[in-house]
């Protein structure tokens, strides 16, 4: 397979060729005119797929439900490549223990079936159930779930999950927590710090036991705060930290995903969409976990007839095209903050667009500071956007 496209990274036309026994990248070449591509053009740019490492359902499929099958899985999988995201961690949320464990169980089986999912599914990202209680930064977790860390708890999870929870969000405050930091790291997993009232001690604590990224920073959050002594600002200003932004401008009005950029750096920020069950569907009325929200056209979800945000309805590309509208950074810098970073945090393989990675990248026009994917690529199968 030969694929053409105006390199995202470098800017330069180029030829990808695909070793379509092995699904790898045989080459990268300067474009030939001798040949014509199978998909591309040198109007399209060609990038590494997204890798979204906050999504809790897509296109009608809620990854939070224990009785969820391959085939549901596979569906929120490929309209997901339709977006150009080719990876996620599935994100199970705060319940009670037996129902978290038969989602882990539920997915675990499904990526057995399925080698497509397997990789598209790298691993998990367990947010919650060790967060804070406070109305506020528990968001939209219910309280009557959340309780203190427990690293026996912990483990049975990942039993559940067969090992495969990557990233742990937690708050720093809870009482036995810089211990329970200590023990996730020292097993290989990430920890990441959100839906908490943290203090600037608590963060540092955190920090120093090995805490490595904010969680969807400026969200699951109180609604006012000190405008100086406050956990943003401080999860900001500590370069240890990587930090990830819902860049919707629902979950974060463009100035302020403008600021944190500016004030993370590009090699420290990440997009993350925490789409929910109802992106990628039209506008209307779900059902979501234990309540019903309302998908707006404008991409807003909402509990229905109030203001409150329940969930995101965006998808990565857009949050990539709003980040390089807003924030004044270039494309290739967006990209990073979708692909290269995200592999980063979690110490997996780097995504680029060379010699021997596998093959997964994305075709897309940019219009109107939108993205357009009009293919994906995932270990060298194709895919079309266009239904
Ligand atoms: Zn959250």
């Amino acid at each position: 397979m030969l694929i053409r496209g105006k390199h995202a990274v470098t800017g330069q036309v180029v030829d990808i060729r695909v070793n379509d026994a092995n699904g790898a990248i045989a080459d990268v070449a300067p474009l030939d005119p001798a040949r014509a591509p199978d998909f591309g053009s040198g109007d399209l740019f060609v990038a590494p797929g997204l890798f979204d490492i906050h999504i809790n359902g897509f296109a009608g499929v809620d990854f939070q439900n224990p009785a969820l099958v391959a085939a549901d899985l596979a569906h929120a999988t490929r309209e997901q490549l339709r977006h150009g995201t080719t990876q996620y961690l599935v994100t199970i949320v705060s319940e009670a223990h037996d129902r978290m464990a038969a989602c882990f169980r539920a997915v675990s089986r499904a990526r057995e079936e399925q080698p497509e999912l397997a990789h598209a599914i790298p691993g998990f990202h367990l947010e919650g159930p060790y967060i804070s209680a406070e109305d506020g930064p528990r968001g939209g977790h219910y309280r009557d779930v959340l309780r203190p860390p427990s690293w026996e708890e912990f483990q049975r999870f990942q039993d559940a999950a067969g090992g495969r929870i990557k990233l742990v969000t937690v708050a720093p405050e809870l009482p036995g927590m810089t211990r329970f930091i200590e023990q996730a790291v020292a097993s290989g997993v990430v920890i990441g710090l959100g839906h908490s009232g943290a203090n600037a001690q608590q963060i540092a604590d955190a920090v120093a036991a090995g805490a490595t990224v904010a969680t969807h920073l400026g969200n699951g959050s109180h609604a006012v705060l000190p405008r100086h002594a406050n956990y943003i600002q401080v999860q900001l200003a500590e370069d240890r930290l990587m930090a990830a932004f819902i860049a919707d401008g629902h979950h974060l009005p463009p100035y302020v995903v403008k600021n944190f950029i500016r004030a993370k750096g590009v090699a420290r920020s990440i997009l993350v969409t925490d789409a929910v069950p109802p992106a990628g569907m039209p506008p209307g009325i779900y059902r979501y976990g234990r309540v019903e929200v309302e998908a707006k056209p404008d991409g807003l979800i909402c509990l229905p007839g109030t203001p409150y945000l329940f969930g995101a309805a965006t998808t990565l590309e857009r949050c990539v095209a709003n980040a390089v509208a807003w924030a004044g950074i270039s494309l290739t810098d967006a990209i990073r903050m979708a692909t290269e970073n995200p592999a980063r945090l979690l110490g997996l393989a780097p995504r680029v667009l060379e010699k021997g990675s596998s093959a997964d990248l994305i075709l897309f026009a940019l219009e109107d500071s939108r993205i357009r994917v009009t293919d994906t690529v995932v270990r060298g199968q194709h895919f079309s956007s266009t239904p």
